[in-house]
């Protein structure tokens, strides 16, 4: 049985969007066909007819679905050293509460229209409900470890965890610049293999990061004193953080470089230059919640390379809400369309984890998942605009 769904646009994202267009979906909600107002549709099929604009499944490119416990616990704008400290300072929560969070989470997840979300790991607590979960997970099991000597020990621990995720999809990746040493990175790259394997790290999410880098200066000094780690091994670079670690990242592994804050005109022509294959990750809700500042968004639009969209954790968000992130991003850069936005938040993070023949744009073959947003203007948003999950 066919079902026939009509709105106000459609967006393929991979062609232009269609005014009045029809989608056909098979019982299993594959995409049998996309019409336009004036294909002739057969006689007595009823059609659901929606206000608004059809739009793809959203792909959620950053969050830490195991760190959901923390919604509300940590203060706003404080910034990301005391952030990391007031993660690093809170109470240990009980497994039976994390595990009732991470089904929160994804429960809230999908029905804000999430199909696929590429999740960072510590530990495996969210394992269990990815497996149930309807949405795609790509878990990263993710590495720490500055200190040059504790570079095997924690190599080992991510490939352990990295491997408890199976069958899931997961790799291995650095968390930070600021908190992976050389030797570190050395391993990652030893794991390379042909299998063009995934890399997130977080980049340049305070100046911090890059002050610490050139100069071997700033707060980061404090935060490993916090830490009572000794750092006198590491020497001030010269250059800021993401031109010291993008040369230790592995050549032939796609890479997401994840909020981008503080990354330059000149950091954006470095890596593009640099002929690896990287895909910038912002999250603006959580760079508002941390550090109250968003990345110099107009510079990203002119990169020549994609863009995608991610949450991050209930940590430092209000929700896992791809459409607000959408909202926020659409208020603070009126030069940023509707259209371009919905591309980062689904077609662009399919291509970057590999699942874009079944999500990702509307295409006959594919299953995509499709949302409805409401309320909208032409082909716009307005401030009332919704999201309804429609398959
Ligand atoms: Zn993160």
């Amino acid at each position: 049985m066919l079902k026939y769904l009509s709105a106000d646009y459609l967006f393929p994202v991979n062609s232009a969007p269609i005014k009045n267009g029809i989608i056909v979906l098979s019982n299993n909600n594959a995409i049998v066909d996309i019409l336009s107002e004036w294909d002739t549709v057969p006689k007595g099929i009823n059609i659901e007819r929606y206000e608004g604009i059809i739009v793809p499944g959203f792909i959620n490119c950053h969050c830490h679905l195991e760190l959901s416990h923390l919604r509300g616990k940590i203060p706003k704008k404080t910034g990301l050293i005391n952030f990391l400290k007031a993660v690093a300072r809170g109470p240990k929560y009980s497994s039976d509460l994390i595990a009732d969070e991470i089904i929160k989470a994804d429960q809230a997840m999908y029905e804000a229209g999430i199909v696929a979300v590429a999740d960072v790991a510590n530990t495996i607590h969210s394992r269990e409900r990815k497996l149930e979960s309807k949405i795609y997970y790509h878990t990263f099991s993710e590495i720490f470890g500055f200190e040059p000597e504790i570079a095997k020990e924690a190599f080992i621990r991510g490939v352990e965890l990295c491997e408890a995720f199976a069958p899931l999809s997961s790799s291995v990746t650095p968390h930070a610049p600021y908190s992976v040493s050389k030797e570190l990175f050395r391993f990652i790259r030893m794991r390379e293999d042909k299998s063009k394997q995934l890399i997130s790290i977080h980049n340049q999410e305070t100046e911090e990061e890059n002050k610490f880098f050139r100069y071997k200066t700033g707060n980061f000094l404090d935060f490993y004193a916090f830490l009572n780690k000794n750092i006198d091994f590491f020497k001030a670079q010269a250059r800021n953080s993401l031109r010291s670690v993008l040369p230790l990242l592995p050549q032939l592994q796609r890479i997401l470089l994840v909020h981008n804050t503080y990354t330059s005109f000149k950091d954006i022509n470095f890596v593009e230059r640099y002929k690896k294959d990287v895909t910038w990750c912002l999250c603006p809700n959580a760079n508002l919640y941390i550090e109250d500042r968003l990345p110099k968004i107009d510079l990203f639009i002119r990169s020549r390379l994609p863009i995608v969209l991610g949450t991050d954790s209930l940590a430092s968000n209000d929700k896992l809400c791809i459409l607000s992130e959408i909202k926020t991003l659409l208020a603070h850069f009126p030069q940023l369309s509707l259209e371009k936005s919905i591309e980062w938040a689904t077609l662009n993070g399919a291509r970057y984890l590999g699942i874009d023949a079944t999500y990702g744009s509307l295409e006959i073959g594919k299953k995509p998942g499709l949302n409805l947003l409401t309320k909208t203007d032409g082909l716009n948003l307005t401030e009332e605009s919704t999201l309804v999950k429609l398959s």
